[in-house]
């Protein structure tokens, strides 16, 4: 049994050959239902099945939190991103849904919906009563409370250790990054992939340099001086042992964290959007440490979002960062440590990451968010003081 095309959404390609999605009203529903009835999907759309589908009511309704993509829910139980460009390049999050299919603190996954090769929708269970990490967790800064820390270090703990165990997508899901290279060896494409401290120390440093040149005015100059702080802060990438790798979250702030009915789950595995997989240090492969440094700085990212939208006190706030932090990072190192997997954590790498994603957070606000820029410049100033002796 075919389904018309009319129901399915419209994809445009433009004159420089990338692609653009339209969704009529219905349209999400009606591809639900198809793919719940295993209808076979008009061409050139094809259909990658995680689970089968339960029929959901009617009815729809779009998500209108701040999203990068466009998710619809339909009939209260299926929740479908539809990829407003969709790209033909490969798209981690297939492959990550299907090998993670142990893994429940997520939204169950259904399906991928591909036009041609480019992916143009995710298809997963609706959390009821989901609230994300903008939300809830602010609530929690502004309240002083911090046992949702320890959750999310030990949800954290759980995420690597499923993206640790062998699947049949990903046989081999533990790799050991290779031994330092000497810069005099050049650069060798497969070598850059795999990582390893040469690459991750150039990644980071490309970070600094384009967030010192896109940060203007009091702040760049502010950055400018810092600067040497902060190159010292990612040296321990240039120098960093063989250490385990794998499949990371690769975007794991507060915000992919959905508090909803039943607890806390994450979201949005779509990798990294300021990050190439083709740059140095940009495969697909990392260290565990990135994913936690991206989760324990939007952390203090939420100490930030407090004090500017809640006018919380910035001295508590700093207090309830700081515990926040050791408490997460404490549950998360349990649990690996509980599942005997201490391992994949190398705390040495902790603190560059960390300082390399404020340069990304710089990055973004300069190129897409420019009222994002206080947070990561509030979270700077902390750490590096703001006394203007240290001003040269
Ligand atoms: P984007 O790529 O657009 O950031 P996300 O997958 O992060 O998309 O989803 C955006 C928002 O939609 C989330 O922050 C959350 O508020 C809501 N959301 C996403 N998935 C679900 C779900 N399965 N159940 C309920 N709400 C969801
Ligand atoms: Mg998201």
């Amino acid at each position: 049994m075919q389904v018309e095309a009319r129901h399915w959404p419209t994809i445009r390609e433009e004159p420089d050959s990338s692609l653009s999605l339209a969704v009529g009203e219905g349209v999400t529903g009606t591809v639900v239902r198809a793919l719940a009835e295993g209808v076979t999907p008009p061409r050139p759309f094809s259909v990658r099945a995680f689970r089968s589908l339960p029929t959901p009511p009617p009815g729809e309704r779009a998500i209108t939190v701040d999203q990068t993509n466009h998710s619809v829910i339909a009939g209260e139980s299926v929740v479908v991103k539809w990829f407003p460009r969709p790209s033909r390049a490969p798209h981690p999050a297939p492959d990550l849904l299907a090998h993670l299919s142990g893994f429940s603190r997520t939204a169950t996954p259904y399906a991928a919906v591909y036009w041609e090769d480019a992916l143009v929708a995710l298809v997963t269970a609706y959390l009821p009563e989901a609230r994300d990490g903008w939300e809830w967790c602010v609530d929690e800064a502004e309240a002083g409370r911090t046992a949702f820390a320890a959750e999310l270090g030990g949800l954290a703990a759980e995420l690597h250790l499923a993206m640790a165990t062998s699947s049949p997508v990903f046989p081999d899901p533990v790799r050991l990054s290779p031994a330092v290279q000497a810069p005099e060896a050049g650069h060798d494409p497969a070598r850059d992939a795999a990582g390893g401290a040469g690459a991750w120390a150039e990644r980071a440093e490309e970070a600094l340099r384009d967030a010192l040149s896109l940060t203007d005015g009091e702040d760049g100059a502010w950055l400018a001086s810092r600067a040497g702080e902060l190159r010292r802060e990612l040296a321990p990438l240039a120098t960093a042992g063989p250490t385990p790798l794998i499949r990371i979250h690769g975007d794991l702030h507060v915000g992919q964290i959905l508090q909803w009915r039943d607890g806390y789950a994450v979201v949005d595995f779509d990798g990294n959007p300021t990050v190439s997989s083709a740059a140095p240090g940009g495969g697909a492969f990392q260290p565990a440490a990135r994913d936690l440094a991206q989760l324990t700085t939007s952390v203090d990212h939420v100490g930030q979002v407090a004090i500017l939208r809640r006018n919380a006190d910035p001295g508590r706030i700093a207090e309830w960062v700081a515990a926040a932090r050791a408490a997460l990072v404490s549950a998360y190192v349990t649990g690996l440590a509980d599942a005997g997997r201490a391992d994949l954590l190398d705390r040495s790498l902790i603190r560059p990451f960390e300082i390399e994603q404020e340069c990304r957070e710089l990055i973004y606000a300069a190129r897409h968010l420019p009222r994002w820029r206080y947070a990561p410049m509030g979270v700077l100033r902390t750490w590096f003081g703001t006394d203007p002796a240290f001003t040269k």
